[in-house]
């Protein structure tokens, strides 16, 4: 490998950032085309092997490779692309620009350089997909590529981890983090260090998705609601026997209501001591589930499971779950087989995941408008690439009405208008339940759609790959199918000259976003490589993110026959609350990150504690240091082997023990400081001290308790009976998503004001 590498180091000052800079490159990179195109297969490997830290010739290397392998010539853009990641930047690149691609090339880049890259998509198909599209190029590398399936168990997956570059989606990555930060020996790790991430939809991962805890949980039997206590709430009548607050986020029994369920149960007062942290809790919990979760919106059924559908991307979002009360209540609730109880051993949010790796960078269509979100939480710099071709879509002004139910009409209309003229349209809805009403809307109107949501995500990419064919109308639910591309007339293009005629795909929003950036990813589905495309969004002054910002600020106009509303000030007023809302979203996410941060710290710090324990003999030494006799003892008894590793067990199994608690004990803490809020001046402060002193002590306790246990516990030769003392790893595991995303719409606000409750 050359070592010869000022490109790079240039290349990461402030001037390589430089748009000319890279231009220049791209040229030059052009200019040793010819070159490259007469080395042989085995000469032109070579060659970029060699090259690797040469900008010019890697990326000549690497257009005809990816020329000769998948039939691709990347476009200078491309290249410019490939070159900005290879920086470390978050690029910003229009749909249809062919993104996968320019991350395979800056994967490969990083891999002939000595790293290994994770490549993180934001679903497992995407995974899978890209992974396999790619590897041709790979493998003309002699590089490894594989992708981790969520069907995959360790040993699969543990191979798959080895290769040079992964794919995976954001959760399976976090999600083995998890498992494999409370392993109980080396060899039960599946991750090989990684230490590049090539982040897909950068913003949707990076800043959407950023503050969804990701949890690790072992079976614990106990916290869900009984089916005697299903039946109960299933009686109870709302306004008499419970409330609901305004933003639908709580439910409130009555006195009447309790009063009721204390005679339904033929129970004493709910609110003395022996019910308050159990019946009650259940009956909540249970009130929950019945009024504020909707199945078709939060969840949908299906093979017998509740599935949540994901609030921001309207789809199901696989493993994830409620919180396990919470989960268990819709279970009882849907007449389902009720699943287990448990205990959280571990989570981390998708923020801290990516702060793993030393290099992130990743690409997106919509970068600058989160440039501040990139550089204020992960010091990224975005870099702006110009299309191949230039879009000419024609985004036109919001069609604004006084009510929900004007524009859903309005829009109703309009496509049926289109569809009369058989240009293909997008629809884009907010949730589940908005796309079937308008697909039964349509009908009637004689018009059939394919509706993309959360029941039928196997089949999405296909058939949003043909959504810009002639005639086609498609309903989509936010962001599904996204990373599948819309080529106009069919995904083989043969109707490609009608509907280019016809003005392209027409992409219709109904309803504004919490943020124009997610609006203009929408957008963004029409007009892909300078293709002809409109887009529209049909918007109402009574739509819940509006009337959010204008925080009770309302506009008095005068809509006309059919509820539009033309009035200058209407389109000040919507994008004066939009910005509102997402301000608003901001601050929330600046002190969620805040809280995050000290308790990512702190696993770091109990990370290298751990991963003593489990290399060395830190464990054995310590105990035998600290009980002497009860150490002699049993060496003597079973061995030294199994000593070491029965005390390796003790003192693992205590400090992940520890850490779980530790995890509860914050979550109890954030929730009561965020009741003393109001009288504190700083509530993170207290937080702080708080969660430090609690923190001080755990490694400490940990020792102390392994102390005892080892006095205590059964040893012989097959180890420590730690399932005697309760201290025993979990049977089973499961991971789930906690759907507590402040800055997602809707259902799952619920579930994160419950989710203290449970731990
Ligand atoms: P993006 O992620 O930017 O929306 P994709 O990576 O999905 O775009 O690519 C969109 C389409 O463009 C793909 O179907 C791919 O085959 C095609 N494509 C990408 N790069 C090239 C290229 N250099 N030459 C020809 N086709 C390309
Ligand atoms: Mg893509």
């Amino acid at each position: 490998m050359a070592g010869f590498n000022w490109f790079w180091k240039a290349l990461s000052g402030k001037q390589g950032r430089n748009q000319k800079r890279s231009v220049g490159l791209v040229a030059r990179a052009a200019e040793l085309e010819s070159q490259v195109q007469a080395l042989s297969d085995a000469g032109l490997a070579d060659f970029t092997r060699q090259h690797a830290t040469d900008a010019p010739e890697l990326l000549a290397a690497l257009r005809e490779v990816s020329q000769r392998t998948l039939s691709m010539r990347p476009f200078d853009v491309q290249l410019q692309g490939a070159l900005a990641l290879m920086e470390g930047d978050v690029v910003q690149m229009a749909t249809g620009e062919g993104k996968t691609l320019s991350g395979a090339l800056a994967a490969a880049g990083f891999a002939l350089r000595g790293h290994r890259v994770h490549s993180v998509t934001v679903n497992d198909y995407l995974a899978g997909r890209d992974a396999q599209w790619m590897q041709p190029l790979f493998g003309f590398l002699g590089l490894s590529v594989a992708a981790i399936s969520p069907q995959e168990g360790p040993g699969e997956r543990r191979k798959a981890y080895a290769a040079d570059i992964v794919y995976a989606a954001v959760n399976e990555l976090g999600f083995d983090v998890l498992r494999d930060r409370c392993a109980p020996t080396v060899e039960d790790r599946v991750q090989s260090p990684a230490d590049v991430a090539i982040i897909d939809e950068a913003d949707s991962v990076l800043v959407d998705e950023a503050l969804v805890p990701l949890v690790l949980a072992g079976n614990e039997p106990g916290t869900a609601p009984t089916g005697q206590i299903t039946d109960v709430v299933r009686r109870l009548q709302l306004g008499d026997d419970y409330t609901v607050d305004e933003g639908r986020r709580n439910v409130f029994l009555t006195d009447t209501g309790a009063a009721r369920v204390e005679r339904l149960l033929g129970i004493g007062s709910l609110y003395d001591a022996e019910h308050v942290g159990t019946t009650l809790v259940q009956v909540n919990v249970a009130l929950h589930a019945h009024e504020l979760l909707q199945r078709d919106v939060d969840y949908i059924v299906r093979d017998g499971k509740v599935q949540l559908i994901d609030a921001s991307k309207g789809r199901v979002a696989e493993l994830q779950r409620w919180p396990d009360g919470l989960q268990a209540a819709v279970e009882a609730k849907e007449g389902l087989q009720v699943s287990e109880g448990g205990r959280i051993l571990d989570s981390m949010t998708i923020q801290q995941l990516v702060g793993r790796y030393d290099i992130t960078c990743g690409m997106t269509g919509t970068a600058t408008s989160a440039g501040d979100q990139f550089r204020e939480f992960y010091g990224l710099h975005v870099s702006v690439i110009e299309p191949n071709v230039p879009c000419i879509r024609d985004d036109e002004p919001d069609r604004i009405y006084a009510t929900t139910d004007d524009a859903f009409a309005a829009l109703v209309d309009e496509v049926v208008e289109l569809n009369g003229t058989g240009r293909p349209i997008l629809v884009g809805t907010r949730d589940v339940a908005e796309s079937e009403r308008l697909a039964d809307a349509l009908v009637l109107r004689g018009i059939e759609s394919s509706v993309l949501n959360a029941k039928n995500d196997e089949l999405e990419a296909q058939v949003i790959a043909n959504a810009g064919d002639i005639g086609r109308v498609t309903v989509s639910t936010q962001m599904a199918g996204r990373g599948t591309d819309i080529r106009l007339g069919g995904a083989d293009e043969s109707n490609r000259d009608a509907v280019v005629e016809r003005g392209g795909l027409c992409v219709i929003g109904l309803g504004k976003h919490r943020t124009d950036r997610l609006d203009n990813q929408l957008r963004g589905r029409a007009g892909r490589q300078g293709d002809p495309g409109s887009s529209v969004f049909f918007v109402s002054l009574d739509d819940p993110v509006i009337s959010e910002g204008a925080a009770g600020e309302t506009l008095s106009v005068l809509p006309e026959e059919d509820g539009r509303v033309r009035d200058k000030r209407a389109y000040q007023f919507i994008d004066r609350a939009q910005r509102v809302t997402e301000a608003t979203m901001l601050s929330i996410h600046a002190t969620t990150w805040k809280y995050n941060k000290l308790i990512g710290d702190q696993r770091e710090i109990l990370d290298e504690r751990r991963e003593k324990l489990l290399t060395t003999n830190a464990a054995w030494e310590e105990l035998s240091k600290l009980a002497s006799a009860r150490a002699k003892e049993v060496e003597s008894a079973v061995g030294r082997d199994v000593a070491e590793d029965a005390a390796r067990e003790i003192m693992l199994s205590h400090l992940d023990r520890g850490w779980s608690d530790h995890l509860a004990d914050l979550d109890d803490l954030r929730e009561s400081i965020h009741l003393r809020a109001l009288a504190k001046e700083s509530p993170i402060d207290e937080f702080h001290r708080a969660a430090i002193g609690a923190f001080k002590n755990l490694v400490n306790n940990a020792v102390t308790e392994s102390v005892q246990t080892f006095q205590e516990v059964e040893i012989d030769g097959e180890g420590a009976h730690l399932e005697d003392t309760g201290l025993a790893r979990p049977s089973s595991t499961w991971t789930y998503m906690v759907n507590d995303n402040p800055l997602s719409n809707g259902g799952g606000s619920v579930v994160g004001s419950i989710a203290a409750m449970f731990r």
